[in-house]
Formats: structure tokens, C-alpha cells, sequence
């Protein structure tokens, strides 16, 4: 090796530095080996000397030639380094005389003549330096004395060895702090006592106290909850067993800081023993934020399961909220349901924290709010979250919260659940303490109400779906049993039409079921009769227009048979949808009856026609007879007077005389009731109205039938009140009186009662003729007034009539305006009740129609 590398050995150089020799102080243990070095050889002088890079470094010195110590020489003036570079000792007996020396200041300077040096060796093979000898005089150096030297040479060696220990223990103990400080992890040492003897920066970062203020003092008062200390230390530092059984082992812990703020750590604890005492030493980890992450997790998987297992949406808002509690250890939770109509919102689920008394808050106080009312309501109104971190010192106010103050809680938090931007129902936590907003927390619970919220809306969709197929189940059933055929269809924008609802079967309307999945409109139009394709279309477009329309329309069956269906529908509107509903009838055997209906409608019509046309040919025959017949009659009726008035006449043929007037009378009577009723059908009513006065009228018929009711021994009572005017034919009505008086007398037997009454109702005047005679059967009265009928009652009495005379009244009276009826009497007989318009009429509505006042 050349000198300079030698000398500037780094791993030599850095051993040289270690011996701290180059800048200290006079080194006592050095100074007695050169003292005893000098004296043993009898040297002027002994020196340790030291190669740096550049220098000689004469750390001691001592012999009688040491006068005053030059303690840093060049290397040029050193002989040492040379021995420094050899490595072997140099033995020099006279450097004057020697070339290599003689130029050196020492020896020429006189001060060194003889010279012997041995390497100094630091571990390992570096040289450090030399231990030396010199005289001022040329000298031999024996062999015992360069033995000597060798040995005086390792005692210095050793003295430098230990140097060089002690400053790698130096080092390697700052090495360690260094290490140790930069640790990421708190390391806390401590002794068997519990006081602290190691703490790196890592721990004052954790814990706030400086390695300065936490040397030396019990662990305890710097890292433990005050609440906690007693277990811990029994648990780590009281009892050595305890301490050494827990070596190795992880703990988890709350810990304190400086401000009393508390966290988790993870501890592992080194249980080991330093010159026999005990030593702990404490690795710290903060795991809040782990364990605050496993606690979300934990939240999330227990939402997650209460969703899972819930069977309703009301038991899933419930679980809920007692899985969110119970994780992170709250004082309570509740889940607030937005009710159907919108207007309020109700607690549906409540968890309260074990062995937590909240009933205050539960008891006495409302559990539905409307928007804005309460924490839920306001969370509700707001659509966000709203988190209180100290209720005591928020100025908000909302019902309940004294309520919630008053059970000593602290914090509060509402949280929307949420479908899009409808709010579906609001989650609210309570805690004990303190909560200040923590966005990992927000997060975590805003997860769990879109979590909610995403259940809630697939709950209710699926709810709704179970609904809806269940009422299209019961639809279906009744459209099934129903004859009719309901649809629903869609009208597209361009106008084609989608069916939206048709039955399962339309045997009823089709004759059978066209195949699942066929276009039922299209079905529709290929089926149509093609005569009522125009209907039909116009049925179309009125319901494309968005109005109600009806058709009845035929349909060629699948199974061939023609079908007359009606149908009717109403559109509506859906957003800008038009749906059109409808129900479809099979009218077919309606359309058969009516159109039998009408057939045999045409034939009565004719029927009616043929009878009408018999009626008028009778009328007309018995005009025509009646009036042949008139003059005849009359003829022979003047004779039969005339005859029946010739005194001369004698015995029987006065009794023939009598029958032919009798006879005649009667057949006249016939004639000109015949002749009247053929007038009076045929619109010929001769009537000559004026102001009549009915009271008189009746009262002078009374009295013309008289005599044949006293014949008969019958009571004829007359009750008119007034003049009682009508406006009538005096000749007419009274045949109609008549008609009415001798039909009371002729129809009641011996010893009976006719009363006729009279008397103005209203507008009319109204005339009555009861009597107490053999009455009619009630179901003949709906033939009395029609021509030649007579009541089984009369044929049975065998009292003679026509049939005609009621005919003939009825048409006096109708031809008047006015109405005849009668009725069974109240004990027994008849009641015929005449009405006619009163004269002035009481009102122009009444007067009498034209046909009675004209002519
Ligand atoms: P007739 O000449 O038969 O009396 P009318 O037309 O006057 O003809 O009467 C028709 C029938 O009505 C009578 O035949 C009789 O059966 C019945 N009838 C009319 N008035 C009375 C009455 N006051 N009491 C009972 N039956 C009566």
C-alpha cells in the first residue's frame, strides 16, 4: 500500500476519530505509559502519537528532554508515519548520520538523535499512530528495550481500545434514539417501578410530552385514563409475573394525551431485564382510526343484516335504527315515517341503549310532527342532515328538546332517508356526549339512508307489485264471471293502437280465445262485418278526439257464428298517454228480439189498421142504418100517438096501440143515441155552448125523474151549492144528466138513496151521482164507458139497456173539456163523478178545448 493510501485509510481514519484522542484534553492513562515508557528506557523522550490525514497529533508526552509539547506536527517533519505505513516498529540509532532523518528539524535541530517506534493499533489491523522513544544522542536500542517498548505499546493499544469501546457504545446508544425517533410507533420504556426511562418522538407526538418532561415519571400519569389507571396497572406494572406474562402480547387500550383528550392504542409489551431489574418497553400504536373504521364497518354489516332479515318496511326502519345504535354506542335512535298523504311524519321505530331510561322522552311527548316541526321535521323540511354537537350549547330550538336536555343527552343528529328527492322517513340519534361532526361518520350514515332509502323503495315497489297483481287477480276473476268483455288500449302519438288490458277469454265476444300473445286489435279489425266497417271507424275517431262513443257493431266469431257486439268506452289521459277503457256486450239475441219486436209491432199496426178500418165501416153502417131508421121510426111513433090518442079506441087494440107507441119510443130512442155516437166519432159534435148554471140544470133533471124514483120508492137527494156556471151546451149536458139520473134510479132497487152533489174545486166544477144500487163488478169498470157494453150485474137483474148511454156521455163531457169516471160507492153501489171547466175559467190554461167551444 502506498503511504498516502495507508494514511487516508477512511475506515483508519474514521477508528482515529472514534478514539476522540485527536481534540482531548491531556489523557491521564496515556501519560502513564509514556511516563514509565521514558523511564524504563531511560529515554530523553516518549510520546503516543497519532497520523491524521495530514498531521502527527502528540497526544502525551513525557521524558526529561520534554520541554514544552508540540503537540501537531506535518507529516514531512513526522517519523512516525512511516512506521504508521509500514506497519512494523522503526529503529533509528542515529538520524544525523542517516539520510532519509538527517533533513528533518527535530534532528537537525538536535533535539532527536535516536529514534524507536512500534504501531499502534486500533481492532482490527489499522495503525493508528505510534508509541515512541528518542534520545538527543545516537543511541543502539537493545532488544529487551524494543521488547520493552512492544509491551508498553499494547498497554497503550488497550487504553485506546477501550476509548474506542466506549464511544461505539456512545454511538450505538445515539443510534438507538436516533432509530427510535424516528420510529413511526410511540416507544415507551419503563422501568419495574412504572417510571418512565425511554420515550421517543413518535411519543411525543402521540401523548404531548416531551422525552424531557416524560423521563422519570410514573407512566401512568402520562398516557392512562385517570378512570382506567387502577386496572391497567395492575394489569402491566404492578406484580413482575404479570408484567413478564403479558410480554409479547397486543393489547388494545384507551390511552390519554396531554389535553386529556382519550384514543385507542394498540400496545405490545417487551417484558425483558436489564442488570437484573426489570424493564418494559411499551410499543404504542394509534388505532382510532382502525377501530373507528372497524366500528363503521361493523354498522354497515348490522344494516346491512337488519335489512336482510326485516319482513316489513316498518320492522327494517326499527332493526335499523337499533344495529346503527347499538355500534356506536349511542344513547338512542329513532326512525320517523313520512305518512302516505304527505302531511306527517310518525315514529315507527325506537331503540334506546341498554339499561338507558328514556321514557321522558318517549312518554308524554307528541310521535308525529308535521314539516319543520321537531328534529325529524326539520330534517324533513330541510332534506339534509342536520347534526347538533352540543344540544346545551345550540341555539336551535325544536320540540322535544327540553324533553331530550332533561334525560341528560348531548348531541343530536337527523338524517333524511330519501327516494331521488322525495324524503321517505328520517333517521335521529341521541348521544350522552358531546359529538363533534366527523365526516367519516356523515359518510357512514348518509350510506346507510341511501341504504334504507334503496330498501324502502324496492320494499314498497315490491308491496305495490303484490298489490297490483292481487287486484289484477280479482279483476280478472269478476271480468271472467261477467258476460262482458272489458279491454284497455293505448293510443300511440300516430295514432296506432296497443292493447294495453285484454281478458284471458273472449269466447264471449270472439266465440272463442285468440292465441296468448295475438294482436287483439288487429283481431279486432279482421273480424269486423264488413257493413260496419263506417260505424265502427267513426267509433274510432270520436275516442281519438278524447270523447265517450258507443257502437254496436257485428263481428264474424272464430268460431264463425256473427256476433252483434256493443261496445262502449271512455278515454282519459295519463301524463300524455290516451288510454282508452272499454266493455264490450254480445247484444245478438237483443238485436234478434227487438228486431222480432218490431216485426210483430208491424203486424199489430196492421191489425190495429184492419179493426180501425171494420170500426169506421160499422160507424158508418150504423150512421147510415140509424139514420134510414130515424124517419121511419118517426113515422110510425106520430101514428102509434095519433092512434093511441083516438078515443074510439077499445080494449085490446088501445093494448096494441100502447105496445107499438112503447115499442116505437124505445127503437126511436136507440136511433138517435146510434145516430149521436155516430156523430160524435165522427167529429161532428154539435154543441152550442153558453153560460150554463149546472145547479139548475141538475136540479130540473131531479125533478123530471122524480117520479120514477118515487115509483120505486127511492130517496133522490140534490145538493148543489150555487149557481155553479160552466160554459156548456144546456141540451147536451142535460142529456148527459139525464143519462147519468135515470141510470142511478133504473140500476138501484126498491127503497134505495141517489144523492147528487155539485161544487167548485179549484177550476173546475165537479158534479157526483151515487147511488146505493146493485153496483158493477170492479174489474168490469175499465169497458163501462165503451159503446154496448153492460155490466154482468145488470144482465143478471135483467134491467133492459143498450150499452150506449155512458158511451154517449163520455163523449158529451170530453166534448166539453171536461172528464166523467166512476168507482164502487163507500157501502155499496155506484159513483159517477162528472168535471168540467168552471165558467169564468179560473185560469187561461183551463180553458175548454176548441173542439168543446167551436161547431
Ligand atoms: P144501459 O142502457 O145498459 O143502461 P148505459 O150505457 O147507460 O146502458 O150503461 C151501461 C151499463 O152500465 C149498464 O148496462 C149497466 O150495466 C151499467 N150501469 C150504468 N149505470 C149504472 C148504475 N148506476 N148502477 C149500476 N150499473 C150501471
Amino acid at each position: 500500500m502506498e503511504t498516502a493510501d495507508r494514511v487516508r485509510d477512511a475506515r483508519r481514519l474514521q477508528a482515529l476519530r472514534a478514539t476522540g484522542l485527536l481534540d482531548a484534553a491531556p489523557v491521564p492513562s496515556l501519560d502513564r505509559v509514556t511516563r514509565l515508557t521514558a523511564r524504563l528506557l531511560e529515554a530523553s523522550a516518549a510520546m503516543v502519537s497519532l497520523i491524521d490525514l495530514d498531521r502527527q497529533v502528540v497526544v502525551s508526552a513525557a521524558g526529561p528532554g520534554v520541554r514544552q509539547a508540540v503537540r501537531d506536527t506535518p507529516l514531512s517533519q513526522s517519523m512516525c508515519v512511516h512506521v504508521v505505513v509500514a506497519d512494523e516498529p522503526l529503529i533509528v540509532a542515529d538520524a544525523r548520520a542517516d539520510r532519509r532523518w538527517c533533513g528533518l528539524s527535530a534532528v537537525s535541530e538536535g533535539e532527536v538523535a535516536a529514534y524507536a517506534g512500534v504501531p499502534l493499533h486500533a481492532s482490527g489491523d489499522q495503525v493508528l499512530g505510534t508509541l515512541c522513544v528518542v534520545d538527543a544522542e545516537p543511541r543502539r536500542w537493545s532488544r529487551e528495550e524494543l521488547e520493552e517498548l512492544e509491551n508498553l505499546a499494547a498497554i497503550a493499544e488497550s487504553e485506546i481500545a477501550l476509548r474506542l469501546a466506549r464511544t461505539e457504545a456512545q454511538l450505538s446508544e445515539t443510534r438507538m434514539q436516533t432509530v427510535l425517533d424516528r420510529a413511526p410507533d410511540a416507544f415507551v420504556s419503563i422501568d419495574g417501578g412504572g417510571a418512565v426511562t425511554a420515550w421517543n418522538a413518535a411519543a411525543e407526538r402521540l401523548f404531548g410530552w416531551s422525552p424531557a418532561e416524560a423521563v422519570g415519571r410514573p407512566v401512568s400519569d402520562l398516557i392512562m385514563p385517570e378512570r382506567l389507571r387502577r386496572s391497567y396497572g395492575e394489569a402491566l406494572i404492578q406484580g413482575r409475573g404479570g408484567g413478564a406474562a403479558l410480554d409479547g402480547r397486543r393489547l388494545e387500550l384507551t390511552v390519554v394525551d396531554r389535553t386529556g383528550q382519550e384514543f385507542h392504542a394498540e400496545v405490545v409489551l417487551q417484558a425483558c431485564s436489564e442488570r437484573g431489574e426489570p424493564v418494559y418497553h411499551l410499543f404504542l400504536h394509534d388505532i382510532t382510526d382502525r377501530r373507528r373504521i372497524a366500528v363503521l364497518r361493523d354498522a354497515q354489516q348490522a344494516v346491512a343484516q337488519a335489512l336482510a332479515d326485516a319482513g316489513s318496511a316498518e320492522q327494517a326502519a326499527a332493526d335499523v335504527t337499533a344495529a346503527v345504535t347499538g355500534v356506536l354506542g349511542w344513547a338512542c335512535g329513532e326512525y320517523w315515517q313520512v305518512e302516505p298523504g304527505g302531511d306527517l311524519i310518525s315514529r315507527t321505530g325506537l331503540w334506546t341503549g341498554p339499561g338507558r331510561d328514556l321514557s321522558p322522552l318517549t312518554r308524554d311527548q307528541p310521535s308525529s310532527f308535521h314539516r319543520g316541526e321537531g328534529l325529524a321535521g326539520l330534517a324533513w323540511a330541510a332534506g339534509h342532515e342536520i347534526w347538533i354537537p352540543d344540544l346545551r350549547a345550540d341555539p336551535r330550538d325544536f320540540i322535544r328538546k327540553p324533553a331530550v336536555l332533561r334525560v341528560g343527552l348531548r348531541a343530536a343528529m337527523a338524517l333524511p332517508v330519501r327516494s331521488g328527492r322525495q324524503v321517505l322517513g328520517v333517521l335521529t340519534f341521541f348521544s350522552d356526549t358531546v359529538q363533534e361532526p366527523d365526516d367519516d361518520l356523515a359518510g357512514l350514515l348518509d350510506g346507510i339512508c341511501a341504504h334504507v332509502g334503496r330498501y324502502m323503495e324496492r320494499r314498497r315497489a315490491e308491496e305495490l307489485t303484490l298489490t297490483l297483481a292481487a287486484s289484477r287477480r280479482r279483476f280478472e276473476q269478476v271480468v271472467t264471471k261477467i258476460d262482458d268483455h272489458v279491454w284497455s288500449v293505448e293510443v300511440a302519438a300516430d295514432g296506432v293502437i296497443k292493447p294495453v288490458y285484454v281478458p284471458s277469454n273472449s269466447t264471449k265476444v270472439f266465440g272463442g280465445t285468440p292465441p296468448v300473445g295475438s294482436d287483439m286489435v288487429a283481431v279486432t279489425r279482421e273480424r269486423l262485418h264488413p257493413d260496419d266497417l263506417a260505424v265502427f271507424t267513426e267509433f274510432h275517431t270520436t275516442l281519438a278526439s278524447g270523447r265517450a262513443a258507443e257502437v254496436e257493431c257485428r263481428f264474424i266469431g272464430l268460431d264463425g257464428v256473427t256476433r252483434w257486439v256493443w261496445s262502449r268506452a271512455t278515454p282519459r289521459r295519463e301524463g300524455d298517454r290516451l288510454l282508452i277503457d272499454g266493455i264490450s256486450t254480445d247484444i245478438t239475441e237483443r238485436h234478434y228480439l227487438a228486431e222480432e219486436r218490431e216485426l210483430l209491432l208491424a203486424r199489430e199496426r196492421q191489425q190495429v189498421r184492419r179493426l180501425q178500418e171494420l170500426d169506421r165501416m160499422k160507424d158508418e153502417l150504423v150512421a147510415v142504418v140509424s139514420h134510414e131508421l130515424r124517419n121511419p121510426v118517426g113515422t110510425i111513433r106520430g101514428y102509434a100517438e095519433m092512434l093511441a090518442g083516438d078515443p074510439e079506441l077499445t080494449g085490446e087494440h088501445r093494448l096494441f096501440a100502447d105496445v107499438i107507441d112503447r115499442k116505437s119510443a124505445h127503437l126511436q130512442n136507440l136511433v138517435d143515441d146510434l145516430l149521436d155516437l155516430a156523430r160524435f166519432d165522427a167529429g161532428h159534435v154539435d154543441i152550442d155552448p153558453r153560460p150554463v148554471s149546472l145547479a139548475r140544470l141538475v136540479r130540473l133533471a131531479a125533478d123530471e125523474h122524480r117520479p120514477a124514483a118515487q115509483a120505486k120508492r127511492l130517496t133522490v137527494s140534490v145538493e148543489p151549492a150555487g149557481l155553479l156556471p160552466v160554459h156548456a151546451d144546456p141540451v147536451r149536458l142535460r142529456q148527459a144528466l139525464d143519462n147519468l139520473l135515470s141510470n142511478a134510479i133504473k140500476y138501484t132497487p126498491d127503497g134505495g138513496a141517489v144523492t147528487v152533489t155539485a161544487g167548485r174545486e179549484g177550476g173546475e166544477v165537479v158534479l157526483s151521482i151515487a147511488d146505493t144500487g146493485i153496483g158493477i163488478p170492479p174489474e168490469q169498470y175499465p169497458q163501462l164507458f165503451t159503446r154496448f157494453f153492460r155490466a154482468s150485474t145488470a144482465l143478471e137483474s135483467g134491467v133492459k139497456g143498450t150499452g150506449l148511454g155512458l158511451a154517449i156521455t163520455r163523449a158529451i163531457v170530453t166534448a166539453h173539456g171536461g172528464t166523467i169516471a166512476a168507482r164502487p160507492g163507500d157501502e155499496g153501489g155506484t159513483v159517477f163523478v162528472v168535471r168540467l171547466p168552471a165558467d169564468p175559467p179560473s185560469s187561461p190554461g183551463s180553458a175548454p178545448p176548441a173542439e168543446a167551444s167551436g161547431a
